[in-house]
């Protein structure tokens, strides 16, 4: 074995961190409950559709408008949008630093309070 090896400084990343693919869901939902905050951390989303496999980006500002900024998309099934399919869509999200994206299906972040999201009152983020 090489002299120098047990030389070499000690990975600067804390024994507890993980990798961010590795990260479980509740972790990423606690990133970004709201289409609001996934849109403001770039999230990129797309839907799928079970039955016919089509494809759409999630466009978050739209759904912001319509449904409210604090509209969730997790653990969501919204019917299929194409023309005479009665399937169902899930969510899919992959944040700027991931390459994979990952579904929106996660148990509630044990760490968070009901409603943690929300602006304190009069309150701007
Ligand atoms: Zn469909």
């Amino acid at each position: 074995m090489q002299a120098g090896l047990a030389e070499r400084p000690r990975a600067w990343v804390p024994m507890s961190y993980v990798k961010l693919e590795r990260r479980p869901p509740p972790w990423w939902r606690s990133q970004a409950e709201t289409v609001d905050q996934m849109q403001a951390k770039h999230w990129d989303v797309t839907s799928r559709c079970s039955t016919c496999h089509l494809v759409m980006r999630v466009n978050l500002a739209v759904i912001s408008k319509v449904s409210g900024g604090e509209t969730s998309l997790w653990n969501r099934r919204q019917r299929c949008r194409r023309l005479h399919c009665t399937g169902f869509v899930t969510f899919s999200a992959r944040p700027p630093e991931l390459m994979q994206p990952f579904a929106l299906m996660s148990a509630w972040p044990e760490d968070r309070e009901p409603g943690w999201w929300r602006k304190p009152h009069g309150a701007r983020r």
